[in-house]
């Protein structure tokens, strides 16, 4: 039997350390009996979701009764106050469990085959679900994530988490429909009309009530928090593919620009030595790129080709991305410092871009060109690793800003002189975002570039204590204030762009509203979420599913 079981945690931190609280009444969701999630559940579409509901409607109920607002935690994975902000939530990493829909759970309209439907509940971690994914015959997969699977699929779809497959939204596009606990009793199956994916009999198996509205369910699907306890989703599956990988530092060449800005992804794979259609492309660049020498480390996917598989290069060696390379830069960052005889000054070419340059070489070097059929290629879920590296998450400062595709050309002048007169602490990571769904993504171009900031983090000394001294603190100040400066660029030179619900960069009010406003307007992005909101919650719940973020963005009254 599921059940919440509740303690008092003190000084409660959130993964990256940017939040701490007291938790009253930490509710841990428990559903142990049922095993390890990456094996399956023996359980059906229907009775998976149906299993856990009751816990969740209790918790609703406690909160309703003490008059509390009460939160929902996935991995906590957020630098925003979105999760474990109130004085009671509910850990939902035990939410946990995967099944496959059969052909009497589907909507008789729905163009999906059973077997590529999997009903996923809301605590899932991505790990989870693709490592169950890829054991299925035939084997599955999943189409994005970020760049780790660490995160559960309720906190990634709810942000508009994403990656960089192109061609492809961001993690809320591989869900087709959702079961929202909404109230004491109530809870919610919503799926678009366009696209209806369980029958009636189906979803009443679980849900008190059915909504089937292609503008609802765009609404519901960036929750933050703000819309019920995400039970479970139905899930859509990729099918599984291994992946050739090419990993290449190479200066940006003239016409690298106007190929990002069309889409000209294959060109650019051919300049980069290999002809073929990219799967996933990032490019990470050196904002304090003085000369001008362009220096890239560019990193796509490809997919293999089908028949005899090639090796499997997944030999658990870590491939890092961007972010995972701040903690070790850090360090050695410190040990440079402490050898330097002009002691407090930054280590003459040192930097964040130049040591995560040295770690791509270092890591990816077994994926060397030609690509051919017998290079090495990784399923996705060797491609990605659980945590950060060093599993010091505190180390990062991350903020990500979504712009239009094309745009990029104008914006990497302004993301140098952004960095001007600045210390090397941090680097600039772009990555790829097609037609996102949900009202509140921050994606919200047709085709969206987005920008992200990783670098050295103020609390750098609480996440590494014994190895980083208390002065470190003023170098996270040199990324922050990076952070910021590329929004004063953009703003000053007219770049629209939205932030990452879940990182840093002073996400504020005015910001949101004018990117998602007028907030009074029920016909604005904001008006018509908290319209969906307001009916999908029952009435003693609304004042139940608030947390910093939506206090501190005005989207919740
Ligand atoms: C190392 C690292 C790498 C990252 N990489 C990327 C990346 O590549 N791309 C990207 O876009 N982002 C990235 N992020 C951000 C991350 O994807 C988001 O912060 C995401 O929300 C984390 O998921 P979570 O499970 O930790 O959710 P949490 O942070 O715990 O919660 C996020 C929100 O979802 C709500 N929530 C959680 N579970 C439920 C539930 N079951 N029902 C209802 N509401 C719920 C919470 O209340 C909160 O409002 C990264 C973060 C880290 C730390």
């Amino acid at each position: 039997m599921a059940r919440i079981t509740y303690e008092t945690r003190k000084d409660w931190q959130n993964y990256h350390l940017t939040l701490t609280n007291d938790i009253d009444d930490y509710g841990i969701f428990d559903r142990e009996e049922e095993g390890c999630c990456a094996k399956g559940s023996p359980l059906s579409g229907p009775e998976l979701f149906r299993a856990t509901r009751g816990p969740l409607h209790d918790y609703i109920a406690k909160a309703v009764k003490d008059r509390v607002a009460a939160g929902m935690i996935g991995r906590a994975w957020s630098f925003a106050p979105l999760a474990g902000s109130n004085r009671r939530e509910l850990d939902l990493t035990g939410l946990q469990g995967c099944t496959r829909a059969t052909a009497a759970d589907l909507h008789p309209d729905c163009s999906d085959a059973p077997e590529d439907v999997a009903f996923v509940r809301g605590g899932t971690t991505l790990r989870c679900l693709v490592e169950w994914a890829k054991n299925l015959s035939p084997r599955r997969s999943i189409m994005t994530s970020g760049t780790h699977l660490g995160p559960t699929v309720a906190g990634g779809f709810g942000t508009a988490s994403h990656g960089s497959r192109l061609g492809f939204g961001g993690l809320q596009d591989m869900v087709m429909g959702m079961h929202l606990i909404t109230g004491e009793k109530e809870s919610v199956w919503i799926e678009p009309a366009r696209a209806p994916v369980l029958s009636g009999a189906a979803a009443s198996r679980f849900a008190t009530r059915i909504i089937r509205s292609d503008a609802m369910f765009d609404d519901a699907l960036i929750h933050l928090g703000g819309m019920g306890i995400v039970n479970g989703v139905a899930l859509r599956l990729a099918p599984y593919h291994s992946y050739n990988v090419l990993a290449v530092v190479h200066p940006l060449w003239p016409d690298w620009e106007a190929q990002v800005e069309q889409g000209r992804f294959r060109e650019i794979a051919a300049q980069l030595g290999h002809d073929d259609d990219p799967a996933f492309y990032e490019v990470t660049i050196d904002p304090f790129d003085n000369d001008g020498t362009r220096d890239a480390i560019h990193l796509m996917y490809f997919i293999a080709p089908p028949g005899l598989l090639p090796p499997d290069g997944g030999d658990g060696t870590p491939l890092p991305h961007a972010g995972d390379s701040i903690a070790g830069f850090a360090k050695e960052l410190v040990r440079r410092k402490s050898e330097s005889e002009a002691h407090g000054l930054w280590p003459e070419g040192f930097s964040a871009f130049s040591y995560y340059k040295g770690l791509v070489r270092e890591f990816y070097g077994a994926f060397t060109l030609p690509i051919t059929p017998a290079s090495p290629a990784l399923g996705w879920e060797h491609l990605h690793r659980d945590v950060v590296t060093g599993n010091a998450p505190g180390a990062l400062y991350n903020a990500s800003y979504a712009i239009r595709r094309d745009e990029v050309g104008r914006a990497l002048p302004l993301i140098l002189s952004a960095a001007r007169d600045l210390e090397p602490a941090f680097l600039n990571t772009i990555r790829f975002v097609t037609r996102p769904s949900g009202t509140l993504a921050f994606t919200r171009f047709e085709e969206t570039a987005v920008i992200e900031i990783d670098g050295l983090s103020d609390n750098l000394p609480d996440a590494l204590p014994d190895e980083v001294p208390d002065e470190a603190r003023a170098w996270g100040v040199f990324t922050k204030t990076g952070a910021m400066k590329i929004r004063t660029e953009f703003d000053l030179n007219g770049i629209d762009y939205s932030m990452h619900w879940a990182k840093l960069g002073q996400l504020d009010a005015p910001k949101v509203e004018r990117d998602f406003g007028p907030r009074d307007d029920p016909a604005s992005p904001i008006g018509r979420w908290r319209a969906t909101r307001t009916a999908l919650l029952a009435p003693e719940a609304r004042a139940v599913f608030v947390n910093d973020a939506l206090r501190t963005y005005k989207l919740v009254p």
